[in-house]
């Protein structure tokens, strides 16, 4: 089933310029291109994107630190592309994320993890939606 997910490299991995080691990766697993955007949200913003975490404990931490400098928003599409890129990204620990994969190549701890993905095509919509409209998605 051909899927479209949504990705974000974090202020963490963006940061040290792995941007395109990490999109490499993705495109190894025949994970394609079809949107991208440069972002430095504000903490709001990324409140909005994240409504589903706002009553744990890490809502704060989180927040700030997506918003603490620039992200790099991709959506992939491929076959069973929601669950290829979290296989792809690994375990949301870095420390239990299997070897080859981004968190654990990439991660720095739990929360600075170097990347997102979308956990089912529900989340995927409305994560695609929050950041891009049809026309900024390729065909
Ligand atoms: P995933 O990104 O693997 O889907 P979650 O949806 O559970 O993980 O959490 C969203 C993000 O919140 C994580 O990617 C990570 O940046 C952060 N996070 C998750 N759990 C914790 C935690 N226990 N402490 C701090 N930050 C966390
Ligand atoms: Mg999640």
């Amino acid at each position: 089933m051909q899927e479209k997910t949504l990705a974000i490299i974090k202020p963490d991995a963006f940061s040290r310029n792995s941007g395109g080691q990490i999109i490499a990766m993705a495109e190894a697993k025949e994970l394609s291109l079809i949107g991208a955007k440069l972002l430095h949200l504000t903490q709001q913003e990324v409140q909005g994107f994240y409504k589903v975490h706002r009553e744990k404990v890490f809502f704060d931490s989180l927040t700030q630190f997506m918003s603490e400098g620039p992200i790099f928003v991709l959506v992939f599409q491929g076959e069973n592309a929601i669950v290829r890129w979290r296989e792809t990204m690994g375990a949301t620990n870095p420390a239990e994320a299997e070897e080859g994969t981004v968190r654990a190549q990439f991660g720095e701890n739990i929360e600075r993890n170097a990347v997102h993905g979308s956990d089912s095509p529900e989340s995927a919509s409305f994560e695609i939606s929050y950041f891009f409209n049809e026309l900024e998605l390729v065909r």
